[in-house]
Protein backbone atom coordinates (compact mmCIF):
# COMPACT_ATOMS: atom_id res chain seq x y z
CA UNK A 1 0.00 0.00 0.00
CA UNK A 2 2.00 2.82 -1.05
CA UNK A 3 0.64 6.32 -2.98
CA UNK A 4 2.47 7.71 -6.12
CA UNK A 5 1.64 10.94 -8.26
CA UNK A 6 3.46 12.11 -11.21
CA UNK A 7 3.84 15.76 -12.05
CA UNK A 8 4.61 16.85 -15.78
CA UNK A 9 4.33 20.93 -15.22
CA UNK A 10 6.02 24.06 -17.01
CA UNK A 11 7.95 24.79 -14.08
CA UNK A 12 7.20 24.02 -10.26
CA UNK A 13 6.43 20.45 -10.49
CA UNK A 14 7.64 19.80 -7.35
CA UNK A 15 5.12 21.56 -5.06
CA UNK A 16 2.20 20.20 -7.08
CA UNK A 17 3.64 16.49 -6.37
CA UNK A 18 3.99 17.40 -2.54
CA UNK A 19 0.47 18.87 -2.65
CA UNK A 20 -0.39 15.66 -4.10
CA UNK A 21 1.46 13.33 -1.72
CA UNK A 22 -0.19 15.03 1.78
CA UNK A 23 -3.47 13.92 -0.20
CA UNK A 24 -2.07 10.62 -0.64
CA UNK A 25 -0.94 10.46 2.98
CA UNK A 26 -3.80 7.60 3.72
CA UNK A 27 -1.66 5.54 1.56
CA UNK A 28 1.28 5.37 3.69
CA UNK A 29 3.12 7.13 6.35
CA UNK A 30 6.41 5.20 6.96
CA UNK A 31 8.63 7.53 4.50
CA UNK A 32 7.90 9.90 1.63
CA UNK A 33 10.24 10.63 -1.20
CA UNK A 34 10.27 13.22 -4.24
CA UNK A 35 12.23 13.57 -7.60
CA UNK A 36 12.23 16.48 -9.62
CA UNK A 37 14.43 17.35 -13.18
CA UNK A 38 15.03 20.45 -14.45
CA UNK A 39 15.35 19.30 -17.55
CA UNK A 40 18.03 20.32 -20.75
CA UNK A 41 20.49 17.49 -19.52
CA UNK A 42 20.30 19.23 -15.82
CA UNK A 43 20.41 17.92 -12.54
CA UNK A 44 18.16 15.15 -10.77
CA UNK A 45 17.06 16.70 -7.15
CA UNK A 46 15.49 14.24 -4.81
CA UNK A 47 14.52 14.74 -0.77
CA UNK A 48 13.31 11.23 1.42
CA UNK A 49 12.60 11.06 4.89
CA UNK A 50 10.39 9.31 7.04
CA UNK A 51 6.98 9.82 8.53
CA UNK A 52 4.80 12.33 6.69
CA UNK A 53 4.89 14.73 4.40
CA UNK A 54 6.28 17.23 5.87
CA UNK A 55 8.03 19.55 3.32
CA UNK A 56 9.30 23.17 4.40
CA UNK A 57 9.94 26.00 1.61
CA UNK A 58 13.84 25.69 1.78
CA UNK A 59 13.43 21.88 0.48
CA UNK A 60 10.95 22.87 -1.92
CA UNK A 61 13.58 25.50 -3.28
CA UNK A 62 15.91 22.64 -4.06
CA UNK A 63 13.96 20.52 -5.89
CA UNK A 64 13.41 22.78 -8.77
CA UNK A 65 12.36 21.41 -12.06
CA UNK A 66 9.23 21.23 -14.63
CA UNK A 67 8.97 17.17 -13.84
CA UNK A 68 8.41 15.30 -10.67
CA UNK A 69 7.31 12.45 -9.35
CA UNK A 70 6.20 11.34 -5.45
CA UNK A 71 5.68 8.77 -3.16
CA UNK A 72 3.93 8.07 0.32
CA UNK A 73 5.44 4.40 1.78
CA UNK A 74 4.40 1.98 3.66
CA UNK A 75 6.43 -0.91 3.39
CA UNK A 76 4.65 -3.90 1.92
CA UNK A 77 8.32 -4.95 0.62
CA UNK A 78 12.13 -4.58 1.54
CA UNK A 79 11.53 -3.64 5.05
CA UNK A 80 11.21 -0.07 6.84
CA UNK A 81 14.13 1.94 6.01
CA UNK A 82 15.01 5.13 5.03
CA UNK A 83 16.99 3.52 1.68
CA UNK A 84 13.71 1.87 1.05
CA UNK A 85 12.09 5.23 0.50
CA UNK A 86 11.30 5.84 -2.69
CA UNK A 87 11.50 7.08 -5.56
CA UNK A 88 14.14 4.81 -6.54
CA UNK A 89 16.62 6.75 -8.89
CA UNK A 90 19.23 5.09 -11.34
CA UNK A 91 21.42 6.25 -13.83
CA UNK A 92 20.88 3.93 -17.28
CA UNK A 93 22.14 3.62 -20.58
CA UNK A 94 19.06 5.87 -21.32
CA UNK A 95 20.23 8.19 -18.53
CA UNK A 96 18.87 9.11 -14.97
CA UNK A 97 15.39 6.94 -14.21
CA UNK A 98 13.14 7.37 -11.51
CA UNK A 99 10.80 5.25 -10.34
CA UNK A 100 7.68 5.21 -8.26
CA UNK A 101 5.46 2.27 -7.16
CA UNK A 102 2.08 0.83 -5.60
CA UNK A 103 2.40 -2.69 -5.43
CA UNK A 104 4.43 -5.82 -4.39
CA UNK A 105 6.22 -8.00 -7.38
CA UNK A 106 6.32 -12.14 -6.00
CA UNK A 107 9.37 -12.81 -8.38
CA UNK A 108 11.53 -9.55 -7.10
CA UNK A 109 13.35 -11.74 -4.94
CA UNK A 110 14.00 -14.39 -7.83
CA UNK A 111 14.75 -11.60 -10.19
CA UNK A 112 17.30 -10.00 -7.54
CA UNK A 113 19.15 -13.16 -6.84
CA UNK A 114 19.50 -14.19 -10.02
CA UNK A 115 20.85 -10.45 -11.21
CA UNK A 116 23.28 -10.19 -8.09
CA UNK A 117 24.66 -13.47 -10.05
CA UNK A 118 25.51 -11.63 -13.02
CA UNK A 119 26.73 -9.00 -11.74
CA UNK A 120 24.09 -6.41 -11.10
CA UNK A 121 24.45 -3.97 -7.53
CA UNK A 122 20.79 -2.78 -5.65
CA UNK A 123 21.14 0.11 -3.53
CA UNK A 124 17.87 -0.74 -1.74
CA UNK A 125 16.38 -4.56 -0.72
CA UNK A 126 12.97 -2.44 -2.48
CA UNK A 127 10.84 -4.79 -5.17
CA UNK A 128 10.90 -1.29 -7.24
CA UNK A 129 14.56 -1.23 -7.44
CA UNK A 130 14.48 -4.88 -9.62
CA UNK A 131 12.56 -2.94 -12.50
CA UNK A 132 15.44 -0.61 -12.79
CA UNK A 133 17.95 -3.11 -12.67
CA UNK A 134 16.07 -4.90 -15.60
CA UNK A 135 15.69 -2.14 -17.48
CA UNK A 136 19.21 -1.52 -17.00
CA UNK A 137 19.63 -5.31 -18.00
CA UNK A 138 17.33 -5.79 -21.50
CA UNK A 139 19.01 -5.69 -24.49
CA UNK A 140 16.42 -3.27 -26.68
CA UNK A 141 16.90 -0.56 -28.30
CA UNK A 142 14.72 2.52 -26.96
CA UNK A 143 13.69 3.02 -23.20
CA UNK A 144 10.02 2.45 -23.58
CA UNK A 145 11.25 -0.70 -25.36
CA UNK A 146 13.47 -1.86 -22.57
CA UNK A 147 10.71 -0.46 -19.78
CA UNK A 148 8.18 -3.26 -21.85
CA UNK A 149 10.67 -5.79 -21.76
CA UNK A 150 10.97 -5.68 -18.20
CA UNK A 151 7.62 -5.32 -17.08
CA UNK A 152 7.26 -8.23 -19.36
CA UNK A 153 9.27 -10.41 -16.54
CA UNK A 154 8.00 -9.69 -13.57
CA UNK A 155 5.31 -10.73 -11.65
CA UNK A 156 2.71 -8.85 -9.15
CA UNK A 157 0.79 -5.89 -9.03
CA UNK A 158 2.00 -2.22 -9.69
CA UNK A 159 0.91 1.05 -10.97
CA UNK A 160 3.75 3.31 -11.49
CA UNK A 161 5.46 6.45 -12.38
CA UNK A 162 8.39 7.23 -14.27
CA UNK A 163 10.75 10.05 -14.89
CA UNK A 164 12.94 9.90 -17.48
CA UNK A 165 16.20 12.27 -18.16
CA UNK A 166 14.39 13.62 -21.89
CA UNK A 167 11.19 15.39 -19.62
CA UNK A 168 8.58 12.33 -19.93
CA UNK A 169 6.80 11.06 -17.47
CA UNK A 170 5.71 8.04 -17.56
CA UNK A 171 2.09 5.79 -16.35
CA UNK A 172 1.95 2.86 -15.98
CA UNK A 173 -0.96 -0.26 -14.33
CA UNK A 174 -0.87 -4.38 -14.81
CA UNK A 175 -2.70 -5.71 -16.97
CA UNK A 176 -5.35 -6.89 -14.32
CA UNK A 177 -5.44 -3.23 -13.18
CA UNK A 178 -5.05 -4.27 -9.25
CA UNK A 179 -4.20 -0.36 -8.29
CA UNK A 180 -5.96 2.45 -9.58
CA UNK A 181 -4.07 5.56 -11.09
CA UNK A 182 -5.81 8.45 -12.40
CA UNK A 183 -4.51 11.37 -15.07
CA UNK A 184 -5.54 14.81 -14.09
CA UNK A 185 -4.91 18.23 -15.76
CA UNK A 186 -4.21 21.82 -14.66
CA UNK A 187 -3.81 25.12 -16.12
CA UNK A 188 -1.84 22.94 -19.02
CA UNK A 189 0.28 20.52 -16.86
CA UNK A 190 -0.87 17.07 -16.62
CA UNK A 191 -0.91 14.88 -13.53
CA UNK A 192 -1.20 11.22 -12.37
CA UNK A 193 -1.72 10.20 -8.84
CA UNK A 194 -2.96 7.07 -7.23
CA UNK A 195 -5.98 8.55 -6.16
CA UNK A 196 -8.41 11.53 -7.52
CA UNK A 197 -8.42 13.14 -3.95
CA UNK A 198 -4.38 14.08 -4.93
CA UNK A 199 -5.88 15.73 -8.31
CA UNK A 200 -8.89 17.54 -6.30
CA UNK A 201 -6.44 18.60 -3.71
CA UNK A 202 -4.17 20.49 -6.09
CA UNK A 203 -7.18 22.20 -7.78
CA UNK A 204 -6.29 19.69 -11.13
CA UNK A 205 -9.67 18.63 -13.51
CA UNK A 206 -9.72 14.84 -13.38
CA UNK A 207 -8.90 13.14 -17.24
CA UNK A 208 -9.63 9.86 -16.39
CA UNK A 209 -8.54 6.43 -15.08
CA UNK A 210 -5.70 4.80 -16.79
CA UNK A 211 -6.87 1.49 -18.09
CA UNK A 212 -5.08 -1.86 -17.11
CA UNK A 213 -2.15 -2.58 -19.06
CA UNK A 214 -2.46 0.72 -20.10
CA UNK A 215 0.87 2.92 -20.27
CA UNK A 216 0.55 6.78 -20.56
CA UNK A 217 3.71 8.51 -21.74
CA UNK A 218 3.35 12.18 -20.97
CA UNK A 219 6.10 15.14 -22.24
CA UNK A 220 6.11 18.57 -23.87
CA UNK A 221 3.54 16.70 -27.02
CA UNK A 222 0.81 16.29 -24.68
CA UNK A 223 0.47 12.37 -23.83
CA UNK A 224 0.53 8.84 -25.53
CA UNK A 225 -1.86 6.30 -24.66
CA UNK A 226 -0.33 2.33 -25.30
CA UNK A 227 -1.31 -0.73 -24.35
CA UNK A 228 1.69 -2.86 -24.86
CA UNK A 229 0.88 -6.19 -22.57
CA UNK A 230 -0.96 -9.67 -23.32
CA UNK A 231 -4.53 -8.25 -21.92
CA UNK A 232 -5.86 -10.40 -18.81
CA UNK A 233 -9.26 -10.01 -16.69
CA UNK A 234 -9.68 -7.13 -14.15
CA UNK A 235 -8.93 -7.77 -10.69
CA UNK A 236 -9.02 -4.11 -9.09
CA UNK A 237 -8.81 -4.42 -5.34
CA UNK A 238 -12.18 -4.55 -3.91
CA UNK A 239 -10.45 -3.58 -0.37
CA UNK A 240 -9.64 -0.41 -1.82
CA UNK A 241 -13.90 0.37 -2.18
CA UNK A 242 -14.58 -0.57 1.23
CA UNK A 243 -11.20 0.29 3.15
CA UNK A 244 -8.62 1.43 2.00
CA UNK A 245 -9.38 4.47 -0.52
CA UNK A 246 -10.47 8.11 0.63
CA UNK A 247 -14.04 8.79 0.53
CA UNK A 248 -14.05 11.51 -2.00
CA UNK A 249 -11.96 9.42 -4.81
CA UNK A 250 -12.91 8.07 -7.54
CA UNK A 251 -11.73 4.19 -7.88
CA UNK A 252 -12.70 2.24 -11.11
CA UNK A 253 -15.80 4.33 -11.88
CA UNK A 254 -16.85 4.03 -8.59
CA UNK A 255 -17.44 7.02 -6.46
CA UNK A 256 -15.64 5.79 -2.90
CA UNK A 257 -18.34 7.60 -0.53
CA UNK A 258 -20.98 6.30 -2.96
CA UNK A 259 -19.95 2.40 -2.73
CA UNK A 260 -19.90 2.57 1.05
CA UNK A 261 -22.88 3.72 1.60
CA UNK A 262 -24.90 1.17 -0.62
CA UNK A 263 -22.80 -1.34 1.28
CA UNK A 264 -24.20 -0.04 4.48
CA UNK A 265 -27.41 -0.60 3.37
CA UNK A 266 -27.30 -4.13 1.51
CA UNK A 267 -25.64 -4.71 5.46
CA UNK A 268 -29.13 -3.55 7.07
CA UNK A 269 -31.09 -5.63 4.64
CA UNK A 270 -28.75 -8.58 5.17
CA UNK A 271 -28.48 -8.45 8.93
CA UNK A 272 -30.72 -5.94 10.82
CA UNK A 273 -30.41 -5.38 14.69
CA UNK A 274 -33.23 -7.59 16.43
CA UNK A 275 -35.31 -5.24 18.41
CA UNK A 276 -35.99 -6.00 22.06
CA UNK A 277 -38.19 -2.62 22.45
CA UNK A 278 -39.61 -1.74 25.44
CA UNK A 279 -44.02 -1.29 24.89
CA UNK A 280 -44.71 2.08 23.62
CA UNK A 281 -41.15 2.74 21.96
CA UNK A 282 -40.06 2.46 18.51
CA UNK A 283 -36.39 1.36 17.67
CA UNK A 284 -34.85 4.56 16.95
CA UNK A 285 -35.85 5.67 20.79
CA UNK A 286 -33.65 2.87 21.66
CA UNK A 287 -31.12 2.07 19.30
CA UNK A 288 -28.76 3.84 17.51
CA UNK A 289 -25.70 3.61 14.59
CA UNK A 290 -22.20 4.40 15.68
CA UNK A 291 -20.12 4.77 12.78
CA UNK A 292 -16.13 3.88 13.45
CA UNK A 293 -14.53 6.99 12.25
CA UNK A 294 -13.36 7.11 9.41
CA UNK A 295 -14.08 4.52 7.12
CA UNK A 296 -16.81 3.22 8.60
CA UNK A 297 -19.26 5.93 8.53
CA UNK A 298 -20.56 5.33 4.44
CA UNK A 299 -21.47 2.57 5.50
CA UNK A 300 -22.95 3.28 8.64
CA UNK A 301 -25.28 5.82 7.02
CA UNK A 302 -26.42 3.56 4.73
CA UNK A 303 -27.32 1.24 7.65
CA UNK A 304 -29.02 3.76 9.42
CA UNK A 305 -31.38 4.83 6.55
CA UNK A 306 -32.69 1.61 5.83
CA UNK A 307 -33.11 0.60 9.74
CA UNK A 308 -34.96 4.21 9.74
CA UNK A 309 -32.30 4.52 12.97
CA UNK A 310 -30.51 7.70 14.04
CA UNK A 311 -26.86 8.40 13.30
CA UNK A 312 -24.81 9.05 15.97
CA UNK A 313 -21.16 9.67 17.10
CA UNK A 314 -20.94 7.70 19.86
CA UNK A 315 -17.61 7.45 18.89
CA UNK A 316 -15.09 9.91 17.93
CA UNK A 317 -11.75 10.21 16.20
CA UNK A 318 -9.18 12.59 17.95
CA UNK A 319 -8.37 15.00 15.81
CA UNK A 320 -4.69 14.98 17.07
CA UNK A 321 -4.76 11.77 15.25
CA UNK A 322 -4.19 10.79 11.83
CA UNK A 323 -1.78 7.60 11.20
CA UNK A 324 -4.03 4.78 10.62
CA UNK A 325 -3.76 1.79 12.82
CA UNK A 326 -3.91 -1.32 10.64
CA UNK A 327 -0.49 0.55 8.71
CA UNK A 328 1.19 0.51 11.37
CA UNK A 329 3.95 -1.93 11.51
CA UNK A 330 3.83 -3.44 14.88
CA UNK A 331 1.53 -4.48 17.44
CA UNK A 332 2.67 -2.54 20.28
CA UNK A 333 2.15 0.29 18.10
CA UNK A 334 -1.01 -0.54 16.76
CA UNK A 335 -2.56 -1.22 20.39
CA UNK A 336 -1.21 2.40 21.05
CA UNK A 337 -2.62 3.35 18.26
CA UNK A 338 -6.16 2.44 18.83
CA UNK A 339 -6.28 4.12 22.43
CA UNK A 340 -4.84 7.22 21.09
CA UNK A 341 -7.31 7.18 18.05
CA UNK A 342 -10.31 6.74 19.85
CA UNK A 343 -12.25 8.40 22.65
CA UNK A 344 -16.32 8.02 23.38
CA UNK A 345 -18.64 10.25 23.30
CA UNK A 346 -20.21 9.32 27.22
CA UNK A 347 -23.47 11.21 26.42
CA UNK A 348 -24.46 9.92 23.71
CA UNK A 349 -23.33 6.08 24.90
CA UNK A 350 -24.90 6.03 28.18
CA UNK A 351 -27.89 3.89 28.95
CA UNK A 352 -28.47 3.71 24.98
CA UNK A 353 -28.11 0.19 22.76
CA UNK A 354 -25.28 0.83 19.70
CA UNK A 355 -24.73 -0.81 16.50
CA UNK A 356 -21.14 -0.25 15.68
CA UNK A 357 -20.45 -0.30 12.01
CA UNK A 358 -16.93 -0.41 10.75
CA UNK A 359 -15.49 -1.34 7.02
CA UNK A 360 -13.39 -4.60 8.20
CA UNK A 361 -12.39 -6.71 11.27
CA UNK A 362 -8.64 -8.09 10.44
CA UNK A 363 -6.71 -8.65 13.59
CA UNK A 364 -9.53 -7.80 15.88
CA UNK A 365 -6.95 -6.06 18.29
CA UNK A 366 -8.85 -2.53 17.68
CA UNK A 367 -12.42 -3.91 17.94
CA UNK A 368 -12.06 -5.60 20.90
CA UNK A 369 -10.88 -2.45 22.65
CA UNK A 370 -13.39 -0.52 21.07
CA UNK A 371 -16.37 -2.68 22.23
CA UNK A 372 -15.03 -1.87 26.18
CA UNK A 373 -14.54 1.32 25.85
CA UNK A 374 -18.28 1.84 24.50
CA UNK A 375 -19.73 -0.40 27.74
CA UNK A 376 -17.20 1.86 29.79
CA UNK A 377 -19.35 4.75 28.51
CA UNK A 378 -22.40 2.87 29.94
CA UNK A 379 -23.55 1.47 26.15
CA UNK A 380 -26.23 -1.26 27.55
CA UNK A 381 -25.75 -3.43 24.15
CA UNK A 382 -22.95 -3.29 21.50
CA UNK A 383 -24.01 -4.51 18.19
CA UNK A 384 -21.11 -4.88 15.15
CA UNK A 385 -22.14 -4.68 11.77
CA UNK A 386 -19.37 -4.86 9.01
CA UNK A 387 -18.92 -3.81 5.99
CA UNK A 388 -17.12 -6.62 4.39
CA UNK A 389 -17.08 -10.03 4.66
CA UNK A 390 -14.51 -12.11 7.41
CA UNK A 391 -10.98 -11.28 6.18
CA UNK A 392 -9.56 -14.68 6.53
CA UNK A 393 -6.55 -14.35 3.67
CA UNK A 394 -3.37 -12.21 3.35
CA UNK A 395 -3.10 -10.14 0.18
CA UNK A 396 -0.18 -10.71 -2.00
CA UNK A 397 -0.90 -8.02 -4.50
CA UNK A 398 0.70 -4.91 -2.22
CA UNK A 399 -1.77 -4.74 0.29
CA UNK A 400 0.02 -5.28 3.89
CA UNK A 401 -2.26 -7.69 5.70
CA UNK A 402 -0.74 -9.61 8.40
CA UNK A 403 -0.51 -13.52 7.75
CA UNK A 404 -3.61 -15.77 7.86
CA UNK A 405 -2.65 -16.82 11.15
CA UNK A 406 -3.26 -13.25 12.65
CA UNK A 407 -6.26 -12.71 10.67
CA UNK A 408 -9.08 -13.36 13.83
CA UNK A 409 -11.53 -14.49 11.29
CA UNK A 410 -9.36 -17.47 9.66
CA UNK A 411 -8.84 -18.32 13.55
CA UNK A 412 -11.99 -18.31 14.83
CA UNK A 413 -16.19 -18.44 13.51
CA UNK A 414 -18.13 -15.75 13.80
CA UNK A 415 -19.59 -16.44 17.29
CA UNK A 416 -16.24 -17.45 18.21
CA UNK A 417 -15.28 -13.60 17.32
CA UNK A 418 -18.65 -12.52 18.62
CA UNK A 419 -17.74 -13.84 22.21
CA UNK A 420 -14.01 -12.31 21.62
CA UNK A 421 -15.18 -8.53 21.26
CA UNK A 422 -17.69 -8.88 24.03
CA UNK A 423 -20.50 -8.11 21.70
CA UNK A 424 -24.27 -8.73 21.95
CA UNK A 425 -24.29 -9.29 18.46
CA UNK A 426 -22.10 -9.55 15.38
CA UNK A 427 -22.94 -9.50 11.25
CA UNK A 428 -20.80 -9.16 8.09
CA UNK A 429 -22.12 -8.80 4.81
CA UNK A 430 -21.98 -11.04 2.17
CA UNK A 431 -19.52 -11.57 -0.34
CA UNK A 432 -22.47 -11.41 -2.90
CA UNK A 433 -24.06 -8.39 -1.05
CA UNK A 434 -20.74 -6.63 -1.43
CA UNK A 435 -20.38 -7.60 -5.38
CA UNK A 436 -24.26 -6.62 -5.42
CA UNK A 437 -23.30 -3.05 -3.26
CA UNK A 438 -20.26 -2.54 -6.14
CA UNK A 439 -22.53 -2.80 -9.52
CA UNK A 440 -22.18 -6.58 -9.88
CA UNK A 441 -25.88 -7.98 -8.99
CA UNK A 442 -25.35 -11.31 -10.59
CA UNK A 443 -21.65 -12.56 -8.66
CA UNK A 444 -21.02 -15.59 -8.70
CA UNK A 445 -22.94 -16.66 -11.56
CA UNK A 446 -20.83 -13.79 -13.85
CA UNK A 447 -17.28 -13.01 -13.49
CA UNK A 448 -16.05 -10.48 -11.57
CA UNK A 449 -14.00 -7.48 -12.32
CA UNK A 450 -12.85 -6.61 -8.85
CA UNK A 451 -10.04 -9.20 -6.82
CA UNK A 452 -11.37 -10.60 -3.41
CA UNK A 453 -9.03 -12.76 -2.54
CA UNK A 454 -8.60 -11.44 1.15
CA UNK A 455 -12.03 -12.99 1.27
CA UNK A 456 -12.21 -16.24 -0.75
CA UNK A 457 -8.59 -17.46 -1.33
CA UNK A 458 -8.84 -16.95 -4.99
CA UNK A 459 -6.19 -15.25 -5.84
CA UNK A 460 -5.89 -14.15 -9.69
CA UNK A 461 -3.14 -15.55 -11.72
CA UNK A 462 -0.34 -13.64 -12.85
S1 LIG B 1 -6.22 -9.76 -1.86
FE1 LIG B 1 -7.68 -8.26 -0.96
S2 LIG B 1 -6.42 -6.52 -0.40
FE2 LIG B 1 -5.22 -7.74 -1.86
S3 LIG B 1 -5.64 -6.87 -3.89
FE3 LIG B 1 -7.08 -8.56 -3.56
S4 LIG B 1 -8.88 -7.54 -2.68
FE4 LIG B 1 -7.19 -6.13 -2.45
Amino acid sequence: MCGIIGAFSKNDAASLVVSGLVALQHCGQEAFGILSYEGNGERFHSHRDRGFVNVDSAILARLAGSVAIGHVRYSTSGGNHLRNAQPCFSETRFGGIGIAHNGNLLNADAIRTDNLRSGSRFQSTSDTEVILDLIAKSGKETFMESLVDALGKVKGAYSLVILTENRHIIGVRDPRGFHPLSLGKKDGCYLLATETCALNEIGAEFIREIKPGEMIDISEFGFLSLFPFEKKACAHCIFRQVYFARPDSLVDDLQVSASRYRIGKILAKESPVKYDLPDGLSASDVYFVSPVPESGIGAAEGYAKVLGLRLKRGLIRKRSYTARTFIQPSEALREDGARRKYCTDNGVLFGKKVILVDDSIVRGTTFKLLVKMVRDAGAKEVHIRIASPPFRHHCVYGIDTPSDNELIASKMDIEEMRKFFNADSLAFISLEGLHYALGEQNYPKEKTRFCNACFTGNYPEL
